[in-house]
């Protein structure tokens, strides 16, 4: 992306974090709060069902490497998922104790625990007994390291292949810094190398004959590429608006950047909008988040927005982009948008909108990012795979169509519209034991 490089405003904002980390006497005394449940809800509410009570256990009795590995086992990007995942809504939304005081703080015991392995250097697993079959893994974020590290520990000899410059796909890139430092992704590829994973960035799978090619040189195949970028939306002046995700990415892995504009103006209502509106406001920029819609209709986490006012993020709602303005120079200098009423709910009993009739509104700003979701797979970007209303078609991860050892996870296949890192750990998991069933025949 271009972009204009100033002076950072706040640059000690750089390494804040949203969920700092606990001290040993914090974590033992949170760890001695834990009722270690019997069919702890916790860990049913958990996608990737980590045995938290015992992990948690584990941490009281002072063994923070076992609470790691324990950790780790269902979960290899726990240290990811400790600072990522929505644990209102999962885990932590599920502890017996919301229903007498504060529940247990998961997130960040886990995170503790994964801290600790972390630096200590202790590498958690070993690679399995050689099968000497080769399993190539596209796309290195979470669904693809997590398929990775699992393969490896049974045995197959697996490869990554990455397009970017760094590995890690989302938790590098589009994480924002203050709930995830790219220091963190960086570790867990490192662990997935160390169990014998070969890595190679700057390397990607282009077309269906490509894939066809890749599927006959290796025993089987596992995409997990996640969506593209932000779509371009169709106003006056859309050329001019910058993909959000690019923004977040640009922030997190190039420590010259920074902004001159100092009023950003953010499409969309999901959790990357607020992400790319916190890196606004990271930047020293003042932050306005417009949607179409109110907030009952909001895709980000209740959480996220509740984060997001406190952080002195402002709100538009029921107001829709129909302009980016710019001067005769051609600097943006607003976005205008069409006021929207609700009206009766759809099928999907989401709150319809309409215009208001009243006048449009001019959002002055001098910078316009966008986060309207991600663009998804057709019949010239989808490697020749079938496709579910734009995402790879298939069942228990294996993909439908002729090449029968072509399996994919992750973002990619996530047509409920729940796409998260969680999620997409899980995912590269249980499409590992299904690679491997494949290739023993079974
Ligand atoms: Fe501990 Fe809460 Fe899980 Fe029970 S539900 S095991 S108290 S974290």
């Amino acid at each position: 992306m271009t972009s204009n490089v100033a002076h950072l405003p706040f640059p000690a904002l750089r390494d804040a974090q949203i969920h700092p980390p606990m001290s040993e006497s914090d974590a033992q005394f949170e760890a001695n709060r834990c009722l270690y449940c019997a069919d702890a809800p916790c860990m049913q509410a958990c996608p990737t069902h980590i045995d938290i009570p015992e992990f948690i256990k584990k941490i009281g009795s002072g063994n923070l490497t076992g609470a790691a590995k324990t950790i780790l086992k269902s979960n290899f990007l726990g240290g990811t998922c400790a600072r990522v995942c929505p644990v209102e809504e999962l885990c932590e939304g599920a502890c017996v104790l919301n229903k007498t005081e504060r529940p247990i703080s998961i997130g960040r015991l886990q995170r503790h625990a994964t801290d600790h392995l972390a630096s200590k250097g202790v590498q958690p697993f070993e690679p399995g007994e050689p099968t000497q079959k080769k399993v190539l893994v596209v796309g290195s974020g979470p669904a693809g390291l997590s398929a990775a590290a699992h393969l490896a520990q049974l045995g197959h000899e697996v490869e990554i292949w990455e397009r970017k410059e760094l590995a890690g796909g989302l938790s590098t890139y589009g994480i924002i810094t203050l709930r995830e430092p790219i220091e963190v992704a960086q570790h867990e590829v490192e662990m997935v190398k160390a169990l014998g994973v070969k890595v190679h960035t700057n390397t990607e799978l282009r077309d269906s004959n490509h894939l066809r090619e890749l599927a006959e040189q290796y025993d089987a195949v596992f995409i997990g590429t996640g969506l593209g970028g932000v779509p371009q939306l169709e106003i006056p002046g859309g050329e001019k608006i910058v993909d959000g995700l690019e923004f977040i990415s640009e922030f997190k892995t190039n420590p010259e950047f920074a902004l001159e504009p100092q009023r950003v103006a953010i499409i969309g209502a999901g959790n990357t909008a607020i992400d790319a509106a916190t890196t606004a406001r990271q930047m020293g920029a003042q932050a306005t988040v417009v949607y179409r819609r109110t907030p009952a209709e909001m895709t980000a986490f209740d959480a996220e927005y509740e984060f997001a006012t406190n952080f002195g993020i402002e709100f538009q709602f029921l107001a829709n982009p129909a302009e980016v303005v710019t001067d005769d120079k051609g600097n943006v200098t607003g976005l205008r948008c069409t006021r929207m009423k609700t009206v009766e709910a759809g099928a999907d009993g989401r709150a319809g909108v309409q215009p208001s009739g009243e006048e449009d509104i001019i959002i002055p700003c001098d910078l316009v990012l966008s986060a309207i979701g991600q663009v998804k797979y057709d019949d010239e970007t989808g490697f020749g795979l079938n496709l579910e209303r734009g995402y790879f078609a298939t069942s228990d991860f294996a993909s439908s169509g002729p090449l029968s050892n072509v399996f994919a996870g992750g973002d990619a296949i996530r047509t409920r519209g729940d796409a998260s890192t969680v999620m997409a750990v899980q995912d590269g998991k249980l499409a590992a034991e299904q690679i491997h069933q494949y290739l023993e025949g079974k």
